[in-house]
């Protein structure tokens, strides 16, 4: 099942909230450079969710933190209703501060032990000056609601609760400044599986409630598929492959992402018998002076020798199904 807002609908399919473009995000480290984020291009319509996937240490967070500002970019451009993020000031900044919000990944560590709940939740309203008195406490009862959690709530403190009601708390503080574009960073890596499903529900309930855009990351191809319209799969610092949910899970082309879905099992036991599964050999690159052309070269099943000198680029391979891999250069 994917999202159901997102390109099936007319408006969302030809209005770009979201544009990177040629991102670069590197870090000096003693002993070089580490390209976090290097050269990266996608646009996100208003209305979907744009899911993106990798093994840990690919950047795909930091790209998030780059969107979000709370880095800033080496290279390249984030545009968020065409205007480059990294240049707001002032009213159109603080206006971007409210458009876009964050979900953490882990729901222990980004809620003050020392706040209620309540006060967590209006935190936004207070920076804003939205509400205050009355209005105010209406509203975080109504966010309460929203999430799935009680009015009594808000008095308690974040100990108090479960795993699963701390990130629909952490969900509810993002929600309680209106945004319009949410970045959800492993949102449910942290908790239980029987949560998990719970708060993803939460998540695409809420995109059509309120209409909102979503950049979920998650290195579980599983739940990003569910959750997603389109996925953007990344490798060491780089898009290697973006294709629609379904599509991508039918047909992947890049052969990294071929190795992430063979390790998926498969519910039906008859099939899963039969599948093959591509066992990658080899580490990641490090991400400090990583290596000329292909980053996949050195796992890469496929490789060919041009690959180990030539960086291939992301090409549109098929209708919103794009690529970087020299198998399909031609
Ligand atoms: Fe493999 Fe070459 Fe494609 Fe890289 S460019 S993924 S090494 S076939």
């Amino acid at each position: 099942m994917t999202g159901t807002m997102g390109v099936s609908d007319s408006m969302a399919a030809s209005d770009p909230i979201l544009e990177v473009r040629n991102l670069q995000k590197y870090f000096q480290v003693t002993n070089g450079v580490l390209k976090a984020v290097d050269d990266v291009s996608l646009s996100i319509r208003r209305g979907e969710t744009f899911g993106l996937v990798g093994e840990s240490g690919c950047g795909k967070s930091t790209l998030g933190r780059t969107i979000l500002r709370l880095y800033g970019a080496t290279k390249g451009q984030v545009l968020f209703k065409g205007e480059n993020v990294h240049q707001l000031k002032g009213d159109k900044l603080k206006k971007f501060n409210r458009a876009m919000q964050m979900v953490f990944q882990d729901p222990y560590a980004s809620l003050n032990p020392r706040m209620t709940v309540g006060d967590i939740i209006a935190e936004g309203i207070d920076i804003h000056g939205l509400y205050s008195g009355a209005e105010r406490r209406e509203r975080v009862s109504e966010l309460l609601h929203t999430v799935g959690l009680l009015e009594e709530h808000a008095s308690r403190f974040p100990h108090e609760f479960s795993g699963g009601q701390r990130q629909r708390i952490g969900i509810a503080r993002a929600l309680a400044i209106e945004p319009e574009f949410i970045i959800a960073d492993e949102p449910v890596s942290a908790l239980d599986v029987s949560v998990q499903a719970q708060v993803i529900n939460l998540f695409k309930r809420l995109q059509q409630e309120k209409w909102l855009t979503y950049l979920f990351i998650a290195h579980d191809l599983a739940m990003v598929k569910y959750i997603s319209d389109r996925i953007g799969v990344m490798y060491l610092g780089a898009l290697v492959e973006v294709a629609r949910s379904n599509e991508l899970y039918r047909q992947p082309l890049h052969p990294y992402t071929e190795a992430l879905l063979s390790a998926i099992p498969i519910p039906d036991p008859e099939v899963e018998r039969q599948r093959e599964r591509i066992i990658l050999e080899g580490d990641v690159p490090s991400p400090i002076n990583p290596p000329s052309g292909c980053r996949f070269y050195a796992r890469c099943p496929k490789a060919m020798p041009e690959c180990q000198t030539e960086t291939p680029a992301l090409i549109q391979v098929e209708e919103e199904h794009e690529v970087a891999c020299h198998l399909y250069k031609y």
